[in-house]
């Protein structure tokens, strides 16, 4: 699956804005990004996760797990196409953990998958909070990686499409500069 025909995807459910706005941190960028736009439709997300879980089949993945929110449907919809367990971290008291019940065996091999990588923080917590219990991290996805490369994680990574999206203090932001007025879309968490 190539990049471009999953980016009109993400046009044409406004998962994938355009224009001049105002992210949740302040910064203004001429992209806005809201992946859960694009996964609505269950067989669009089964089509992103089947992409995923191509690059893992030989790999010998036990359980698929994702940190919430934003990693829970295509997580799932991965864990589907590999025919394994899907497992998610959430954050308690500020902390990312492991629980509902869920438990993790030692060296259990799981892939970690979100939605859209930022800076790979989310992803990180996840992996730590599931090696802290033993498990072995074999690896990490995402749909959309927006750090076009640099997000580390410690474990390899692949995203499905690397998009590059600049974001500008109001002071260097040169759609401002042009007098176009920022608006500010839905919210979405800063990871
Ligand atoms: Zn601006």
């Amino acid at each position: 699956m190539n990049s471009e025909p999953i980016l009109e995807h993400f046009r044409q459910t406004n998962a994938l804005l355009e224009g001049h706005f105002i992210l949740s941190s302040g910064l203004h960028s001429p992209k806005y990004l809201q992946c859960a736009l694009a996964l609505q439709y269950p067989p669009d997300a089964a089509r992103f996760g089947r992409a995923i879980a191509e690059h893992y089949a030989d790999q010998n993945i036990e359980t698929v797990a994702s940190p919430a929110i934003g990693g829970l449907v295509i997580g799932y919809a991965v864990a589907q196409s590999l025919n394994v367990r899907f497992v998610w971290t959430e954050r308690e008291n500020n902390e990312m953990t492991v629980r509902r019940g869920f438990s993790v065996r030692k060296n259990e091999r799981i892939l970690v998958v979100e939605d859209v990588i930022t800076t790979g923080g989310s992803t990180r917590e996840c992996i730590q909070a599931l090696e802290s219990r033993g498990a072995k991290i074999v690896a990490a996805a995402s749909i959309i990686d927006r750090s076009n490369g640099a997000a580390e994680v410690g474990v390899p990574r692949i995203s499905l499409v690397s998009l590059d999206v600049p974001s500008y203090k109001l002071e260097n932001c040169p759609l401002c500069e042009k007098g176009e007025q920022a608006i500010k879309p839905g919210s979405r968490t800063a990871k």
